[in-house]
């Protein structure tokens, strides 16, 4: 993996009062204690827990990142969040260009790759996502349309430790369908040379995550494929032992 230590992410999404946050924080805690883990844990609740759960996860090895960002750093953007507030209260990661918000608020690889350069800025490290739809995998131009998603998506000036891509099937996330681990490491290839191409050797050291029902049942077989560092993980991570469970088979 080329020193790159492998993350796996959390993504709430919309879900969870404060009561059921913190019993999931206190959960992934009491199983992260003790334990010394090779890889790198993050959960991104919604934005109404962000300092909820980061008080409780200070002092621990879990990180917190937030699911989304305005490009600006302030001014008149009404229900938007900054990339300095975020990193004010505590998180140091931030999902963009999640395909929820692609298809959701029609966001862009121009606005994206905006968000991620506004994270940077902030001293946040975004997630960068991208994938394709059932429709684009099926007419054979997954590796194509992917690799230009992360061209107009890429921040300028990224560092090795300062972005992290995921690659998400669209058709993948929240469906219980998973491409082969064939097309996963095809696909994980694709970008790496992508990145190389737009960043040079800074990009050796890049992770590149996996991200598409990723659960306890199947994590081992996905994060052992070359190219995977890690996984960007939705609905299993709403449960600590499930959660845990995917971040011990790195
Ligand atoms: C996601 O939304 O980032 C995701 C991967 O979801 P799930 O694990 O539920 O497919």
């Amino acid at each position: 993996r080329a020193g790159r230590r492998p993350l796996v992410a959390g993504n709430w999404k919309m879900n969870g009062l404060k009561a059921d946050g913190l019993a999931l924080t206190d959960a992934v805690l009491a199983g992260v204690r003790g334990g010394a883990w090779r890889c790198e844990l993050l959960v991104c609740p919604p934005a109404t827990l962000l300092s909820l759960v980061g008080d409780r996860l200070k002092g621990s090895p879990v990180r917190l990142g937030a699911q989304d960002c305005h490009h600006k750093p302030s001014g008149a953007h009404t229900g938007d969040l900054a990339a300095p507030m975020l990193a004010d209260i505590g998180c140091r990661f931030v999902i963009v260009g999640h395909s929820e918000r692609r298809a959701d608020h029609g966001e862009t690889d121009a606005e994206v790759k905006a968000k991620a350069e506004a994270a940077m800025a902030a001293t946040l490290i975004p997630i960068v996502c991208v994938g394709e739809t059932l429709a684009m995998r099926e007419r054979g131009d997954a590796l194509k349309v992917v690799a230009a998603q992360l061209a107009g998506s890429l921040p300028v000036g990224a560092s090795a430790d300062g972005l992290v891509v995921a690659y998400e099937p669209v058709w993948a996330i929240g469906t219980g369908r998973t491409p082969t681990t064939a097309d996963i490491g095809a696909m994980h290839q694709a970008l790496r040379a992508e990145l190389k191409r737009h960043l040079g050797a800074e990009s050796d050291r890049m992770r590149i995550l996996y991200g598409g029902s990723v659960k306890s049942s199947n994590a081992a077989e996905i994060l052992a494929i070359d190219g995977v560092d890690g996984a960007l993980v939705g609905g299993a991570s709403l449960k600590a032992e499930d959660f845990l469970t995917i971040a011990r088979a790195c």
